[in-house]
């Protein structure tokens, strides 16, 4: 077999199993630890140092393993003085017997390699050229979308800050004109910044008008059929509107914390060794994710219901998050309890690395409560200090006015 993921899905799979193929064992054993980049080394140095004895191990092992195949590149996560090997996006590929750099965004994307691999032992030079770079083009495309993201964030805060500093220099001035010069709306679409639609609106009408270098015939299909998170309810955008999308807000959240490394995958931490991804697992995973869809959709239908109204913590994207990958978590936990396949030690440590995981995202939750508290306090004890000030101010201009009536009243005396 040509060593792609799949492969090292088996491969690994027999090293993390009771009574795995040795020969399965052996081989996993010999590459791993190849994947490791050393301190210092630049991917050039990694890969000139592991080339020779990586095509070795494809060669010696004939029965088993073609002479085609690829290894990643893994480099060191420091976390609480633990160190996890990470996939980089550096891949050796044995048939082009070359460094490679693929798109991958996160740790969960394997396709780039598996699509490396593929297209080198096609042959097609040409075609996989116009796939290589719409992959590229589709990586930017998502970071791009994440950016924009946060820039519609950044754009509310700022708003608010406008608003807020207006309060403090006129008094004099009507509280709505204030809102008008603030550019703040009492009706704000808080799944704006989730849809990849409103991006791809607005990313259009950025660069539409100058867009000399644009390769149509490359881009356009790939733009079209990119599948993100939202774009599969798009189909009908007027009718089950708000409750889609605030779905597909908090899947974005999730989706988000995937593309950043930010859910702790058990499968990948630690070492490569762990991984476990064979056909049954995939089958599991893609029904823990329709589970997780279902608890998602039950979470926003909660956050949709009339008693928090038009809350503005509908917009705290952070808690969200959390509680995605809180879910995602307890899911995992279930998935380790259901797969008798994995031993009991490293059954307790994923689980126990799994639950310490909640817990860390608990005490964000709750930090993030007591700040939303705080903040809300702050917010209130302005309002009651402006009170005052008013009142302040009303107080003097009453004494000003008693004084101005005490004087007239002299005056005509
Ligand atoms: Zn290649």
């Amino acid at each position: 077999m040509d060593l792609d993921s799949k492969a090292y899905s088996k491969l690994i799979h027999a090293h993390n199993s009771v009574g795995g193929s040795e020969e399965y064992i052996r081989i996993i054993v010999a590459i791993l630890p190849l994947a490791e980049r050393h301190d210092h080394e630049t991917p050039e140095m990694w890969c000139s140092r592991i080339c020779d004895p990586f095509r070795k191990i494809l060669e010696e092992n004939p029965r088993i393993l073609s002479k085609n195949g690829y290894i990643t590149m893994y480099g060191k996560l420091y976390v609480d003085d633990r160190i996890h090997n990470r996939p980089t996006n550096y891949i050796y590929c044995s048939v082009c017997n070359s460094l490679v750099f693929t798109p991958a965004n996160s740790l969960f994307e394997d396709r780039y390699g598996d699509n490396h691999l593929k297209r080198c032992i096609s042959g097609n030079t040409i075609s996989n050229e116009h796939a290589r770079r719409n992959e590229i083009l589709k990586s930017i495309d998502t970071r791009e979308f994440q950016i924009w993201q946060y820039k519609q964030y950044i754009l509310q805060e700022e708003a608010k800050i406008n608003r807020l500093q207006l309060e403090l220099s006129s008094q004099s001035t009507p509280h709505s004109e204030k809102d008008k010069l603030a550019s703040v709306s009492y009706d704000i679409d808080g799944n704006f910044t989730a849809s990849y639609e409103n991006y791809a609106q607005s990313k259009a009408k950025d660069t539409m008008p100058n867009a000399p270098n644009f390769e149509p015939a490359y881009i356009l299909p790939t733009r079209q059929e990119m599948i993100l998170p939202t774009s599969y309810q798009s189909s009908s955008p007027s009718q089950r509107r708000s409750e889609q999308e605030i779905t597909s807000k908090i899947i974005i959240s999730s989706w988000y914390a995937k593309q950043n490394n930010l859910l702790p995958s058990i499968d990948h931490l630690n070492q490569p060794a762990l991984r476990l991804k064979d056909e049954n697992q995939l089958v599991d995973s893609e029904e823990q994710v329709e589970k997780l869809r279902c608890r998602i959709r039950t979470i926003s239908s909660r956050k949709n219901s009339p008693e928090r109204g038009n809350s503005p913590d509908l917009y705290n994207p952070n808690i969200n998050l959390e509680m995605a990958t809180i879910t995602e978590l307890a899911n995992a936990i279930d998935g380790y309890l259901n797969n008798t396949t994995i031993g009991r030690e490293i059954l307790a440590d994923q689980i126990k690395r799994a639950t310490r995981q909640i817990r860390r995202k608990e005490n964000n939750l709750h930090q993030d409560l007591v700040r939303e508290q705080r903040r809300r306090y702050d917010a209130e004890a302005e309002r009651d200090n402006e009170i005052i000030r008013r009142q302040n101010a009303e107080g003097v201009e009453q004494m000003v006015i008693a004084d101005l009536y005490q004087l007239q009243t002299n005056a005509r005396n």
